[in-house]
């Protein structure tokens, strides 16, 4: 089961969906959809964004659950979702790593 999540661009703050490889790979190489920036990190164990890359958001997410990961992407895109400090991130993921992994 590959890693899924969030990441927002720090050129143009449009969030797009990540994915991993497998559930052992921690690399990050994305290109931006809106403004070709390319984004290479490594999540860390909580996924908290803070990275390698400075400004760079992440959140992951259940990867059993796709439909709500796009669908929190265009929210988040809207702007109806607030933009979230690296402590509200830090408390999502570690939520969300307690209720999914074994
Ligand atoms: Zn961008």
């Amino acid at each position: 089961m590959a890693r899924v999540g969030i990441w927002k661009c720090p050129e143009c703050q449009l969030h797009q969906t990540w994915k991993t490889r497998s559930d052992k790979s921690n690399k990050l190489d994305r290109k931006c959809t809106g403004c070709e920036k390319r984004v290479r990190t490594t999540l860390d164990r909580s996924a908290s964004g803070k990275g390698r890359v400075r400004n760079v958001e992440i959140w992951e997410r259940n990867p059993n659950d796709w439909a709500s990961l796009e669908e929190e992407v265009r929210r988040r895109n809207e702007g109806s979702v607030a933009d979230s400090i690296a402590s509200i991130n830090e408390n999502e993921n570690r939520r969300l790593a307690e209720s999914f992994r074994p």
